[in-house]
């Protein structure tokens, strides 16, 4: 087999369920990591994770020893402002986020307006463990009076250490549409193209020479073939039927560079 790195420049790696559970690195996923850097390919942590931003998650992965950078990482925390900016949204009346401090800042930081009120112009929903009825009735009302409804993910769960989920932005997502019986307006992460694109642009890869591992066959892989990315379900972790047979991301690599 030709070595991996003749076929493409640069990998995307799903983190939740593929590097960590939790606060712990799946068995092999230090070394799977090191082996791909050591064959000169382009990395990108891509993850759906909206309550860390790039740097809070690189000092994660640092913590486990997983050494990264900031710029190796994109979560939906960072893409959020980037796409709002660019849909010329949050600039007017602002954006009511439903979400964790790190966002708000990163909201901020990019000069975008936040707002409280009913007259939010754009709901935007992301991971916030303080979520509760008072959250739900405060976005609520500008979702009544037409504002967008946006989505960092539509993950119901994720894994949260070795047998363990943890509800997840979908879940607080579904809250929303049910007591407003609005529909989605955008889904910033994963399966979304325009989530992919961005990280091809940070590659600087085209498509055909990129991958994608990742373990939620309706994010990871969905969003890969829909550009053109060679998608890799990794396994077994999800409770995905279809990922039952998939390597882990030690096994896949090590099969890749044999
Ligand atoms: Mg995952």
């Amino acid at each position: 087999m030709k070595p991996l790195s003749h076929d493409v420049d640069a990998v995307m790696i799903d983190l939740d369920g593929v590097v960590y559970e939790g606060d712990a690195l799946i068995e092999g996923a230090e070394a799977a990591v090191r082996a791909l850097r050591a064959q000169g390919l382009k990395l990108l942590f891509l993850t759906n994770n909206s309550a860390r931003n790039a740097r809070e998650i690189a000092e994660k992965l640092g913590r486990l020893g997983l050494a990264a950078s900031p710029a190796e990482v994109l979560s939906t925390c960072d893409f959020a402002p980037v796409a709002l900016r660019d849909a010329g949204l949050g600039l007017r009346e602002g954006v009511f986020v439903v979400g964790s401090p790190s966002l708000r800042a990163g909201l901020d930081a990019a000069g975008l307006r936040r707002c409280e009120g009913p007259e939010a112009e754009l709901v935007l929903v992301a991971m916030d463990t303080t979520f509760c009825y008072q959250t739900l009735d405060a976005a609520l009302q500008p979702l009544r009076r037409g504002a967008h409804l946006w989505a960092c993910n539509l993950d119901g769960a994720f894994p949260a250490g070795p047998g363990r989920w943890a509800p997840g932005c979908g879940a607080l997502v579904g809250a929303l549409t049910a007591a407003s019986g609005r529909a989605v307006d955008r889904v910033l992460g994963k399966p979304s193209p325009a989530y992919g694109e961005a990280a091809l642009a940070r590659l600087a890869v085209p498509p055909h020479r990129a991958v994608m591992l990742g373990d939620t066959w309706a994010a990871d892989i969905v969003m890969a073939q829909s550009l053109g990315i060679t998608p890799v379900l990794i396994g077994p972790r999800s409770a995905h039927p279809e990922v039952a047979s998939s390597p882990s991301l030690a096994h896949w690599v090590s099969s890749q560079l044999r």
